[in-house]
């Protein structure tokens, strides 16, 4: 059967691209780091310094999803105009096209099927300036290529090797799957997309603010303490347990502090994904051995350090896959998804 003739205007806009994609990725990415100095410097009196918030919420939450949004019309509005006044009026490429069997039908459909591909599903690293964090903005898409079958909840693989992954509480979740440690990922983000739970973890780099005062915060597996007689699994707590629970925190601080070190250098020296597998295998056996040999390990209490938050945030348990790369989940994260199990299987 011969190509359908749209399928060579699309190759025709894939051939172009090939020799302009740089600067093309480069208009993407500076971009949107123009506009954010531009908001920085034009907006930045509105900022309060002491917490760093707009009128309440925090600048990164302010300024970041209208950044993403914009940057996602340009992309689409841009790639929809000027190539079409070029095929019309400047380079006239679509008159050369037509001068083909080429009809004009199909120049009109390759066109709308070229931009497509070029905002399809469009998952990318470094959300919100996170090198590990991957998400996707095209929800729209998203859900078409999703209603292809009956779902509940989405897992998208990106075919990177690259660590890295995202979960949002009832809308999809994604995963480096080329990587080492996309099993941990995939289960860890499918916590958050499955059953809202929260990072327990507070030594990494993240995209999110602190917030200006402690409120408890509504995830299942995290507290702010703020009444520890009624803490939120406290008939998880056995008896003998104190609330707050001692933990062996400074030193495990001082050991994440040098391999949050050793990941940023390894990172910006671009080495390979290996050196960052081996960095992850030695954080994992050492977290394994200092946090199984606490006292309370494996017990349900409330042990400080979770939600980002050095201090002032509770875990349940002293390890977790929501706060390391450890196996399994806490009691509390384990009930919290067994709930939404529970939920939709009657
Ligand atoms: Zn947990």
């Amino acid at each position: 059967m011969a190509t359908p003739l749209t399928v060579r205007v699309v190759e025709h806009q894939a051939q172009i691209f090939r020799r302009f994609w740089r600067g093309s990725a480069t208009f993407y990415v500076l971009n949107p780091l123009l506009f954010l100095a531009a908001i920085g410097f034009g907006l930045g009196g509105l900022v309060q310094e002491s917490t760093g918030n707009v009128g309440g919420v925090p600048y990164d939450a302010f300024v970041a999803p209208g950044l993403l949004a914009a940057s996602a019309m340009l992309g689409a509005g841009a790639e929809s105009l000027w190539p079409v006044m070029a095929g019309t009026k400047w380079v006239r490429t679509f008159h050369a096209m037509v001068a083909t069997p080429v009809r004009p039908a199909d120049v009109y459909a390759g066109v709308v099927a070229w931009t497509t591909v070029r905002s399809a599903v469009g998952a990318s690293y470094d959300t919100f300036g996170t090198e590990r964090y991957v998400l996707t903005t095209e929800n729209r898409t998203l859900r078409d290529v999703a209603s292809c079958a009956p779902y509940e909840f989405i897992e998208i693989l990106v075919n990177g090797q690259t660590y890295g992954g995202g979960g949002i509480f009832n809308q999809y979740a994604t995963v480096a799957i080329d990587n080492l440690w996309a099993g941990y990922v995939a289960v860890h983000e499918f916590g958050h997309h499955f059953a809202g739970l929260a990072d327990e973890y507070y030594t990494s780099d993240v995209a999110y603010l602190p917030p200006a005062n402690k409120t408890e915060p509504w995830e299942p597996n995290v507290t702010a303490l703020l009444d520890p007689a009624n803490l939120k699994w406290k008939d998880l707590v056995a008896a003998g347990t104190p609330v707050p629970t001692p933990w062996d925190k400074e030193e495990f601080d001082r050991f994440e502090r040098d391999i949050q070190q050793q990941r940023g250098e390894l990172r910006a020296a671009g080495k390979p994904e290996a050196e960052m597998d081996e960095l992850f295998r030695k954080e994992r056996e050492k977290e394994d051995a200092m946090l199984g040999s606490q006292k309370y390990a494996g017990k349900v209490g409330a042990f400080e350090g979770a939600n980002y938050e050095a201090k002032g945030y509770y875990r349940p348990e002293v390890d977790c896959i929501m706060f390391t790369r450890h196996k399994t989940f806490c009691a509390v994260c384990r009930r919290a998804i067994e709930r939404v199990i529970g939920m939709y299987a009657g």
